[in-house]
């Protein structure tokens, strides 16, 4: 159950608890500015209600929990755990109000999404430069250089065509002539 109240000057206060953990954050509005402090705070499950009081330099929230009594103290934006039990009985108690909903808290609070895992690298491409990783390769136009992969022995030197059509070099394998489609005698 997440609770606040409010401070003056613009400034909130809220408490949950997540766990043992008690969660104590500052939000502050003033001077058209948002300010947010927080402090996750190791306390053990609350067994009752928290109090929050107004002292000379601050605010105290009491905390009681199984296992013990916790004393946050505020001043200005900084949230501590106080020591020793500090002296409560003149101060005013501040009327927290409970929230229904978590979705009242600061999107502060909401909890953190899981991260998504590392989509595979892509290769890059630009213009006719085209990379990747594993293997590490580079392709730029018809020239490629490739890493961390063994490297295929040279190929025999291919017996040089020519269209016959056309004139433009040809594989020997080639059926057709890549630059005019003139069927190619073998
Ligand atoms: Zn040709």
């Amino acid at each position: 159950m997440a609770y606040q109240c409010e401070l003056g000057n613009g400034q909130h206060l809220f408490l949950d608890q997540s766990g043992t953990q008690t969660l104590v954050m500052l939000s502050s509005s003033g001077g058209g500015q948002q300010q947010q402090a927080t402090q996750s705070i190791q306390t053990g499950s609350w067994t009752t209600d928290p109090e929050v009081f107004r002292v000379a330099n601050g605010v105290i929230v009491k905390l009681k929990t199984a296992q013990g009594e916790y004393f946050v103290q505020i001043q200005g934006s900084s949230i501590g755990v106080l020591s020793s039990v500090p002296a409560l009985d003149n101060a005013q108690q501040i009327q927290m109000q409970q929230l229904d909903s978590p979705s009242q808290m600061p999107p502060m609070m909401s909890p953190i999404e899981p991260m998504q895992p590392m989509q595979p690298m892509k290769p890059m491409q630009m213009g006719n430069m085209q990379m990747s990783l594993k293997p590490m390769a580079m392709k730029m136009g018809d020239m490629s250089m490739q890493m961390g992969v063994p490297t295929a022995p040279p190929a025999p030197p291919a017996t040089r065509q020519f269209c016959s059509q056309c004139g433009v070099a040809v594989q020997s394998a080639d059926r057709f002539c890549s630059s005019c489609g003139h069927q190619l005698d073998t």
